[in-house]
C-alpha cells in the first residue's frame, strides 16, 4: 500500500505522533514544532539535572504543543529545547472518551533491555508532517526514567508505547523515524514536507 493511499485513512492506533481525528482548542498559542531540514532536529539533547518546576512548565508547554498538533508523543527539541524530556499520552483522542488525557512524563530516559523480536509499526512524527511509513524497532523494551516527581523509575513497556517511547528517545540523540529508512524513502519523505511547506 502506498504512503498516500495510507494517509486517506481514519487515524488507527498504528499511527504515532501524529493526527488524532479530533479539533483542539485552536485559540492556544502553543509553541511551534520545529519540522525537517531544521538542524536544531539533529543536536543531540543533554540530561536534565533534576525534575523541578521549570522543566514541569516545559513539559505543560509541551503537551500544549502536542495536544494542538493533535500528536501523541513530543521531544522537548521539537520545539527548539534540546533537553531529555519527552512528553506522551497514548489514550487521548480516542473515538470513546474524546476529552480524556493521561499525560506521561519521561525525563533522562534510558532503555536497559530492548527484545530479541522486532515489531513494524508504522510511524509518523509531528517534525516530517504528513508522512507515514513503517519502521521495526524491538518489541518490548524495559525503561528508566525520571518521572514529572523527580522519581526514578523502571518500567516494561510494549506495542504502541514501547514504539512511541523508543521513536521519542531517538529525537533525543537527533535522529527522527525517517533515518530509519532507505534514503530513495527519506528523500522521498524530505521532499513531501517541502512541498507541503511551500504549499502552506
Ligand atoms: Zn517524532
Amino acid at each position: 500500500m502506498s504512503a498516500s493511499l495510507r494517509e486517506c485513512e481514519p487515524l488507527t492506533p498504528r499511527l504515532l505522533d501524529l493526527l488524532i481525528s479530533r479539533s483542539y482548542l485552536s485559540d492556544m498559542t502553543a509553541r511551534p514544532i520545529l519540522t525537517v531540514p531544521n538542524p536544531i532536529l539533529k543536536q543531540i539533547s543533554t540530561p536534565v539535572a533534576a525534575v523541578d518546576d521549570a522543566i514541569r512548565a516545559l513539559m505543560d508547554e509541551m503537551l500544549e504543543s502536542m495536544y494542538e498538533a493533535k500528536g501523541i508523543g513530543l521531544a522537548a527539541v521539537q520545539i527548539g529545547e534540546p533537553v531529555r524530556v519527552i512528553v506522551m499520552d497514548l489514550e487521548w483522542g480516542k473515538a470513546d472518551a474524546p476529552d480524556h488525557r493521561a499525560p506521561r512524563f519521561f525525563v533522562n530516559p534510558e532503555i536497559i533491555w530492548r527484545s530479541d523480536d522486532l515489531a513494524p509499526y508504522e510511524e509518523g512524527c509531528l517534525s516530517v508532517p504528513e508522512y507515514y511509513d513503517d519502521v521495526e524497532r524491538p518489541a518490548k523494551v524495559r525503561l528508566r526514567y525520571l518521572n514529572r516527581d523527580n522519581e526514578l523509575v523502571e518500567e516494561d513497556a510494549e506495542g504502541m508505547f514501547a514504539t512511541c517511547i523508543q521513536h521519542e528517545m531517538d529525537h533525543l540523540e537527533g535522529v527522527l523515524f525517517i533515518d530509519h529508512l532507505s534514503r530513495l524513502r527519506r528523500d522521498r519523505a524530505l521532499a513531501k514536507v517541502k512541498k507541503i511547506k511551500r504549499a502552506a
